[in-house]
């Protein structure tokens, strides 16, 4: 993990990540909408969540302002008890909290390889072994891209080969928070089910906090702890397995 030891010392009980009283209202000119209401959760290490809701619920804004790229309107947000607007949300989210986007989000000028490899390098994630680029290489080729693919511009990918990259980014990054939207919406089902079991392993094995929004029920079930969005509302599904224990 990549957290400065000041970053882990301010509040070492505290949880992970934690939503207190969340909410958001988007203010056009015309017209306020308020996404989220009131929001109180917290995030653990080691889970895998997923998080189900109607088109317009609001999922994509909470992952913006859990995963540091939006700050609500009503409410904190803190990672290991500190509000991430005083941590700074450019660190948090070079250090903390990696997000697959729903569009993406790549560096359009850049090969695939290199979309991954600078991430690396944002976050100073160091592979156990070999050089990044090795890593990368690897990384990209368990998702499904080969190191000629790899080696493309990712304008020139299709678009679930720009998800896999994406998703490879995101795992490149060595960091306890990651936040996926709707990552296996351009894959076919096997990919999508290989990619859901990677997200849980890496939860399990690596200890890290991984929260997914996802339209599947079958991709849900594989999760740790199924939430809902509806009404601008988060509840807990009861009766979910609940996280398995760290090794
Ligand atoms: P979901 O991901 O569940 O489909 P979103 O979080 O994208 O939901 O959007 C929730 C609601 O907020 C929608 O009604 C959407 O139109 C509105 N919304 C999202 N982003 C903005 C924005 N930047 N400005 C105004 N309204 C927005
Ligand atoms: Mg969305």
């Amino acid at each position: 993990m990549t957290g400065t030891s000041a970053d882990r010392s301010a509040h070492p009980t505290a949880p992970l990540l934690e939503l207190a009283g969340v909410g958001h209202t988007y203010t056009g000119q015309r017209r306020r909408t308020t996404v989220l209401r009131n929001i109180d959760y917290t995030f653990e290490r080691g889970t895998f969540y997923s998080v189900l809701g109607p088109s317009g619920s609001g999922k994509t804004t909470l992952l913006a302002l859990a995963g540091g790229l939006d700050t609500p309107t009503q409410g904190t947000v803190r990672f290991l008890g500190r509000d991430l607007t005083r941590l700074g949300l450019g660190r948090y989210r070079n250090r903390h909290a990696a997000t697959v986007f729903q569009q993406y989000n790549l560096l359009t000028y850049m090969t695939a390889l290199r979309n991954v490899t600078t991430a690396m390098e944002i976050t100073g994630a160091r592979p156990a072994t070999g050089t990044r680029k090795e890593h990368a290489l690897r990384l990209l080729a368990e998702l499904g891209v080969d190191a000629a693919t790899a080696r493309r511009n990712v304008l020139r990918l299709s678009g679930g080969q720009q998800q896999r990259v994406a998703i490879a980014r995101a795992l490149a990054c060595d960091v306890e928070l990651l936040f996926a939207d709707e990552p296996t919406g351009n894959l076919d089902e096997d990919t999508a089910a290989d990619i859901i079991e990677t997200f849980r392993s890496l939860a399990h094995d690596r200890g890290t906090c991984v929260v997914v929004v996802t339209h599947s029920q079958q991709l849900a079930a594989r999760s740790d702890r199924i939430l809902h969005l509806r009404k601008g509302r988060l509840t807990e599904q009861p009766g979910g397995a609940g996280p398995a224990r760290l090794p």
